[in-house]
């Protein structure tokens, strides 16, 4: 395998990394959706042309897909985007660590907290996300919570004491904090004065989700008309023991209003859910995210998370003492192998639910497909058993990492 890999990595240099002139890249590699050979020209930025080409003989030329974009992502490689003493340097090194598993834009997701906690994460954020090393890879932040249901297994892991009812004032204090860049917001269909606020969101611009809830059917159904268009992680934030008939999982999947997310890491959701959830929302209403937690990236091992020893596999975070989840660890290109292995589905069709969904529903309408005219973001990597292994990624036309 460790042979295999030097020779993938040389084809690499030899037929994916021209450089021509300063501003303009050339690409050869398999486009995803068909497997075809072909030739990408990047020039500033943006995607120029794509030519077909006969696959040259004795080399196995990579795949090139648009890059993974995660819309729910708490922190990664030992980074929290909550950390209220975030640095610009740690978003750096956590975007870095991203790059290098194939996401090429993402949403920092900051949950429920005090509104002292969250003014001051969205500050950090924003000023954070300007940097221009890293600025094209965050088009906006993910504000999860507080207006979340503060029943137990529902809320999850979202600490009780700081979640409220939903405060349109506070909300857009912190949007402005922000500079405008909260993009999605997770909320409690049920909470006092949440279809007010789904509306208000929605009239903003602002992507609202359904999550951590116990809505009923006619909630949801309310909260889809006030504007909603998403749930989020689907059959997570949600208590171990429901009403087989009336529970939320069943108005959400029946809502064709709703898009869903969920942790395809085979964890957090079981093959059989997964394939079920997504046979319900078909491919274009499903969109995978990682929900990774800031430990995710590092080496696996144990690790300790507040008092708590903590044990960190590749695919998942768990509490070792009960065998428990303690939160996602699964990078986003794992889970679109995974999508692949569970529900049998294509490559083309598993990248549209890490990629173009994504971009279609935050409406970067640049993004998350590979035809001229779009931003260059792209991924080079080798289809193997173990799953994407990425070769080289691309934002804005820039190489930001090769193996
Ligand atoms: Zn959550």
């Amino acid at each position: 395998m460790r042979s295999k890999n030097i020779i993938t990595a040389c084809v690499l240099v030899l037929a994916c990394s021209v450089l021509k002139a300063s501003d303009t890249l050339k690409l050869k590699g398999l486009l995803y959706l068909d497997g075809s050979a072909v030739e990408i020209s990047i020039v500033d930025g943006t995607i120029s042309a794509i030519e077909r080409m006969e696959e040259s003989a004795g080399t196995r030329l990579p795949y090139i897909a648009p890059g993974l974009i995660d819309l729910q992502i708490n922190g990664y490689s030992g980074v929290d985007f909550s950390d209220q003493e975030l640095s610009t340097e740690d978003f750096i090194k956590a975007t870095k660590a991203l790059w290098k598993e194939g996401v090429t834009s993402y949403l920092p997701t900051v949950i429920t907290a005090d509104g002292e906690m969250l003014r001051n994460s969205f500050t950090l954020l924003a000023s954070a996300s300007k940097d221009p090393e890293i600025a094209a890879s965050i088009p906006g932040f993910h504000l999860e919570g507080p207006y979340i249901s503060p029943e137990k297994g529902f809320r999850g892991a979202h600490l009780e004491k700081y979640i409220r009812k939903p405060n349109w004032e506070e909300f857009a204090g912190l949007q402005e904090i922000s500079g405008n860049r909260i993009r999605l917001v997770t909320v409690a269909p049920e909470m006092e004065g949440a279809i007010p606020f789904i509306h208000y969101c929605a009239r903003s611009g602002v992507l609202v989700s359904l999550g951590h809830h116990n809505g009923s059917s006619e909630q949801i159904r309310q909260a889809a008309d006030a504007g909603a268009s998403l749930s989020t992680h689907l059959g997570n934030g949600c208590a171990n023991m429901i009403d087989r008939h009336n529970n939320p999982l069943w108005p959400q999947l029946a809502e064709d209003r709703l898009s869903i997310t969920i942790i395809a890491d085979g964890f957090h959701l079981n093959q059989d859910e997964l394939k079920c959830f997504y046979r319900m929302k078909g491919l274009e209403r499903t969109i995978l995210v990682s929900d990774a937690l800031d430990l995710a990236g590092l080496p696996p091992g144990i690790y300790i998370r507040g008092e708590r020893e903590v044990l960190l596999t590749p695919d998942v975070i768990k509490f070792p003492a009960e065998n428990v989840l303690a939160g996602a660890a699964t990078p986003l290109s794992k889970s679109v192998s995974n999508m692949m292995n569970f529900t049998r589905c294509s490559l083309p069709d598993a990248i549209r639910m890490a990629s173009t969904n994504p971009a279609r529903l935050l409406g970067l309408d640049d993004l998350g497909e590979i035809s001229p005219g779009k931003r260059a973001d792209l991924i080079i990597f080798h289809m193997t058993d173990e799953g994407l292994e990425i070769l080289s990624t691309i934002v804005r036309g820039k190489i930001v990492y090769e193996k």
